[in-house]
């Protein structure tokens, strides 16, 4: 088990390429849901109030996604690499024909 040390928090190595609105995650407490991913894990950053901060919920995340619907609904599970900027797209694993 890993422990944290006070204050400190893991730091977000990648990022969907899409707002976190898309994902149906929980809005800030004030009540934005036009969130954008905080650079810390598990976190997203509200502009309004300038705070990162752990939704309420996470959207389709705690659910088993559906993923043709999601494809349906244009929902990308793309990843930006924070380090590089480069886009890794995201695959099924073992769907490669
Ligand atoms: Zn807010």
């Amino acid at each position: 088990m890993k422990v944290e040390a006070d204050g400190e928090r893991e730091r977000r190595t990648w990022c969907y390429v899409q707002r976190p609105a898309v994902y149906e995650m929980a809005p800030c407490a004030c009540g934005n849901s036009d969130t954008q991913w905080s650079e810390f894990a598990k976190h997203l950053w509200c502009d309004k109030c300038q705070i990162d901060f752990v939704p309420e919920h996470n959207g389709i995340f705690d659910g088993p996604i559906l993923l043709y619907t999601c494809a349906l609904m244009g929902i990308s599970f793309d990843r930006i690499n924070l380090a590089t900027g480069a886009v890794e797209p995201f695959s099924v694993d073992g769907d490669e024909r």
